[in-house]
């Protein structure tokens, strides 16, 4: 095993303040003083050392930030830009990304321990490759078309939601701002981004390229807080549209807040997926797939599939292979190249991951392995790759998402059983189905309800619509679909003299 790296360091100088100490707001194209006084004392997953200090934002912070990107689109020449001139700025911003990409992957591998070889990909590649993603599709995006009608003819335009409110979570902090901004930018809205304390020092990154690149002053704004800061948000009367992904828990107070004030919303939220290995399996390709499947950024990660549903035929096989799997894990340092499960991110997450554990140690599932914090990582929040056997579907583990790495293998006997397994959750976000026949397979993938599922791999794909059903959201996010999240359909009636 590899011991985490004790050393504290100072990660580059970018923009005004170093990233480890910001206590600052990007509002209005400039980085300001708070308005509130809380601070908050970042800590290294893998440590528990200090990090940086941030500053948390208040009812006041927020205002300033909503005002600053209302007046943007009100008076600023942001809501006058083409989609040609919006795609150009954005691929500016882009590449101010991308000359940062690698201190923030870093840096977000500090606050929450996702292993380094993964947040190079989603916290550095990601979000720029999503801005030159959406500058190309606005530049082609059908946003006027003209359509005869009985009386004349009508145009039908798509103008841009206006203010979005985006409130993300700590697991992929970049990325998941970068889903609702890029095409948030694209569609000409503005944004105020509201981050997660637990990963408080990275979102300041974006404000750093958002001055390198030239974007008008209030087209992005940030302000870190907690709760009350979110809440204020999506309260604000000059808000239009708040795009939110977190906890189903969270999502719920937010979509009914957005119900009452008729303020759009998208919820990507938890989830509880399952796996379903067929008794043709070659097992080597489940194998193979779980690091993405369901141990992707120590399994904190929504599309967690954290069900395993296993064919009485070959149950001990599957059990074993998942345990093999747990034993051969690399348990460390999340900056080390060679981790392949770092520390949950924070302590008070260690404690609630722990907390299933007991949960599931005293229910009838049989402990296989793990179960535990590893021997000599007594600094951090790591906890041990864990496997239960014999889980009955109803049971805690089975229902609730732990959004930690602790697997729950479930027996079934048949496809239709192994069916209504997997769709008895109240979530429905992710999947997978694992088989020799391809075509059974995706037989089997269409019977599940779930926003996303795959056969014999699970990866997201940044181009096709991504979002739960049932408890995981409302909305989808990625692809054209994304897109036109955020743009309001106008239907302007005309002369007939405007059909071609
Ligand atoms: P969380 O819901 O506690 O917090 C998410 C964000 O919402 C944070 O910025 C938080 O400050 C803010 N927030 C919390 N309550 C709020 C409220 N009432 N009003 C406004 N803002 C509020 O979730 P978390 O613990 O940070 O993240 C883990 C959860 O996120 C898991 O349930 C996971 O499944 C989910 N998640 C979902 C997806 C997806 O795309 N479906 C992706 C990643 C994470």
């Amino acid at each position: 095993m590899h011991g985490p790296h004790l050393e504290v360091r100072v990660t580059s100088i970018v923009g005004e303040a170093t990233t480890a100490d910001r206590p600052r707001f990007f509002v209005g194209g400039a980085w300001v003083a708070p308005r509130g006084t809380e601070m908050h004392r970042a800590v290294e997953a893998a440590t528990g050392e200090p990090l940086g200090t941030a500053a948390l934002g208040d009812e006041a912070d927020i205002d300033s930030a909503v005002r600053a990107a209302r007046a943007a689109i009100d008076e600023g020449p942001w809501g006058r830009t083409t989609p040609g001139e919006r795609a150009a700025m954005m691929l500016r911003f882009a590449d101010a990304l991308a000359a940062r990409a690698e201190d923030t992957a870093r840096l977000v591998t500090r606050e929450n321990g996702m292993p380094i070889r993964l947040s190079k990909g989603s916290n550095g590649v990601v979000p720029p490759a999503l801005l030159r993603t959406y500058a190309d599709l606005v530049e082609r995006f059908p946003l006027e078309e003209t359509r005869p009608g009985a009386a004349g003819a009508t145009i039908v335009r798509r103008e841009p939601v206006g203010v979005v409110g985006a409130i993300v979570p700590w697991n992929y902090p970049q990325a998941l701002a970068m889903f609702k901004i890029a095409p948030a930018l694209a569609a000409g809205c503005t944004v105020v981004l509201k981050p997660s304390p637990e990963t408080p020092l990275d979102a300041y990154v974006l404000g750093d390229a958002a001055i390198e690149a030239g974007l008008p002053a209030g087209v992005l704004n940030i302000v870190l807080g907690g709760r009350e800061a979110g809440r204020a948000l999506v309260s604000h009367p000059l808000v239009d549209k708040i795009a939110f992904t977190g906890s189903t828990e969270a999502g719920r107070v937010i979509g009914a807040e957005c119900g009452r004030l008729i303020r759009r919303c998208t919820l990507e939220l938890g989830g509880k997926s399952a796996a379903i290995v067929l008794e043709d399996a070659d097992l080597d390709v489940p194998r193979a797939g779980l690091s993405t499947a369901s141990f992707q950024n120590n399994s904190q990660t929504c599309t967690t599939q954290s069900r395993v549903l296993a064919p009485r035929s070959r149950y001990d096989e599957v059990v074993e292979v998942l345990a093999q799997y747990c034993r051969d894990r690399v348990v460390g340092d999340p900056l080390d190249p060679a981790t392949s499960l770092g520390p949950m991110a924070s302590e008070a997450h260690l404690h609630r991951v722990l907390a299933y554990i007991d949960i599931a140690r005293n229910s009838d599932a049989r402990l296989v392995t793990g179960g535990g914090r590893p021997a000599g990582l007594d600094r951090g929040w790591f906890v041990e790759p864990t496997v239960f056997a014999d889980v009955d579907n109803a049971d805690r583990l089975a229902r609730e998402e732990v959004f930690g790495p602790v697997i729950a293998v479930i027996p079934y006997d048949g496809d239709d059983e192994a069916v209504r397994i997997a769709n008895d959750s109240d979530y429905g976000l992710a999947g997978s189905v694992w088989t020799r026949d391809e075509a059974r397979g995706l037989d089997l993938a269409r019977r599940i309800r779930t926003g996303t599922i795959g056969v014999n791999r699970y990866s997201i794909d940044l181009g096709a619509p991504f979002g739960g059903m049932k408890d995981s959201g409302i909305g989808r996010q990625l692809g054209p679909e994304g897109l036109a999240n955020y743009l309001e359909y106008k239907s302007m009636y005309v002369s007939a003299a405007h059909v071609d």
